[in-house]
């Protein structure tokens, strides 16, 4: 039978300092909760053997499959600010990489797949919870068009984990365009290892930004994409109220792809200040942190790779400090873009940005459900008829209809019929996103029930967020006072 995977495993290939070889522990009964159909197909796996009980045994970790080359990656990081010279992957083991039909280059790796040489104290495993949080979120990212780490199958092990209680213990394959973050270069930087971080930085550029190789600086020239990509990707979080939750240095991708999906969570009522991470005590990682702490996160990449961006330092730090300042512009382009297609805005006008501004204060004021919000606002695009409704989403409605009069006069200088700027509206303001409230009720009722069933519901509703899917109602509406989730947990 010909390999279910065509590995070619190009960080394998990488320095022996780079990685640690290990094999994924076997565990005691595994049972596959889900294979990712769709994503199968585009990287050129068959999802029936991935499903059967031979694909089952390497999706948990009890068989290798041909080709692969298990191993745990080196890492450092900043946590919450403070530096930690070596972290690594603890619980996720990388099988190998595959091309996919679309060309890309992808790693498959096993998280929560046993203890590896940087598991420190950890058990190197995952409860089942996380393990659908992340599948659930993750795969509804990638359906909101925003760069994502994907699922591409969850496994129960048949074991129980040990964390507050003991929980039951899963894997989650997870598929990524490459698990480089800052802190993988930052691992190097802290021991002064300039040959890793030359070969480090080649083989990110050569593998995230192929374009850009060859002008003679690959250092600069990786810094100002991943300054680039982590711009776009932060701006379009925002779009959809998506809090990351940790912002740690270790998670953050040379890819722009969001990763690590923990404590992680999703704005009801719009609050630029909203933090849920039970971890997050300070809130450095709200909301509206995020932009500031990327380019706190790029710093720290900068700073990484300072002795390769020049000969002289001073020459290194200005050319760091120069793109580092740039983030801000980048970001507030993105976030422009995002915010000016969800209002319905073809043109650039002067005052945009202002009534943008102006309308999220008065949604905070009045703690305006962010979501259902502006896929209402998609209806009074084509009609004002819709704009009683959403009025009484504000304390006062003249809140809002204050604020829509100015909407329309801005809308009147735009080309698009109304109802062809509702259907665009409806394009990036999504009907459905993975609610928290459903998202710990899902948890809850595979983890306490053995029921998948609201598992399998949001996977199939979140993979169409901007449908209406009428029978789904009940899944777009925000938390009553009693459902609401105030704190989340990795
Ligand atoms: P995170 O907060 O998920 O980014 O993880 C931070 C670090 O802790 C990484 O090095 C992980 O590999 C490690 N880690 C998290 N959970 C475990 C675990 N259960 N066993 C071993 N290492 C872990
Ligand atoms: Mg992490
Ligand atoms: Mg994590």
């Amino acid at each position: 039978m010909t390999n279910a995977f065509s590995f070619d495993n190009s960080y394998a290939r990488l320095p022996g300092h780079f990685h640690a070889r290990i094999a994924p522990t076997s565990v005691q009964a595994p049972k596959l909760v889900k294979v990712n159909r769709g994503l199968a197909e585009l990287l050129g796996i068959d999802a029936d053997r991935l499903a059967s009980p031979e694909g089952v045994a390497w999706l948990s970790g009890n068989a290798v499959p041909e080709g692969a080359e298990p191993v745990a990656l080196a890492y450092a990081g900043h946590q919450f600010g403070h530096f930690v010279p070596q972290l690594g992957d603890g619980r996720a083991i990388l099988l190998g990489e595959v091309i996919g039909k679309d060309g890309v280059r992808r790693d498959i790796q096993l998280k929560g797949a046993g203890r590896t040489p940087f598991s420190r104290g950890g058990d190197g495993r995952a409860a089942l919870g996380p393990v659908l949080r992340e599948y659930v979120v993750s795969e509804a990212m990638a359906a909101l068009g925003i760069p994502t780490t994907r699922a591409l199958a969850a496994v129960v092990t048949g074991e129980h984990v040990a964390r507050e209680v003991m929980l039951p213990g899963a894997v989650l394959t997870r598929v990524a365009s490459s698990h480089l973050r800052v802190g993988t270069f930052e691992f190097f930087a802290a021991r002064d290892d300039r040959k890793a971080l030359e070969t480090l930085t080649s083989y990110a550029l050569a593998r995230h930004y192929p374009e850009q190789a060859g002008t003679g600086n690959d250092a600069l020239a990786l810094l100002e994409r991943v300054i680039r990509a982590q711009a776009e990707l932060v701006a379009r979080w925002l779009g959809v109220g998506f809090i990351h939750g940790v912002m740690n240095t270790d998670n953050t991708s040379i890819s722009g792809e969001t990763i690590d999906y923990g404590p992680c969570a999703f704005l009801d009522e719009y609050d630029p200040r909203k933090k849920f991470s039970s971890i997050d005590r300070g809130g450095r990682y709200a909301f509206a942190n995020q932009p500031r702490i990327a380019q706190w996160n790029l710093t720290r990449l900068a700073e990484a790779i300072l002795p390769l961006l020049a000969e002289e330092e001073e020459k290194a730090v200005e050319l760091a400090t120069e793109r580092l300042n740039g983030f801000v512009a980048l970001f507030e382009q993105a976030h422009a873009r995002v915010l000016r297609a969800k209002l319905g805005l073809v043109r650039e006008e002067e005052g945009d940005m202002q009534l943008a501004s102006d309308l999220l204060e008065r949604m905070a004021a009045s703690s305006v459900d962010y979501t259902l919000f502006f896929r209402r606002l998609c209806d009074s695009a084509q009609s004002s008829d819709a704009d009683a409704r959403i009025g009484r989403m504000f304390a006062d409605p003249g809140a809002f209809l204050e604020w829509a009069e100015r909407w329309r006069q801005r809308l009147a200088k735009e080309v698009a019929e109304p109802v062809a700027r509702a259907e665009a509206m409806r394009q990036v303001n999504p009907a459905f996103i993975p609610r928290n409230h459903r998202v710990e009720e899902m948890i809850r009722a595979a983890v306490e029930r053995d029921d998948f069933a609201p598992f399998e519901t949001l996977v199939r509703v979140l993979a169409r967020p901007f449908d209406d899917q009428p029978e789904f109602e009940s899944l777009r509406e925000p938390p009553l006072p009693e459902e609401r989730v105030e704190r989340t947990f990795c």
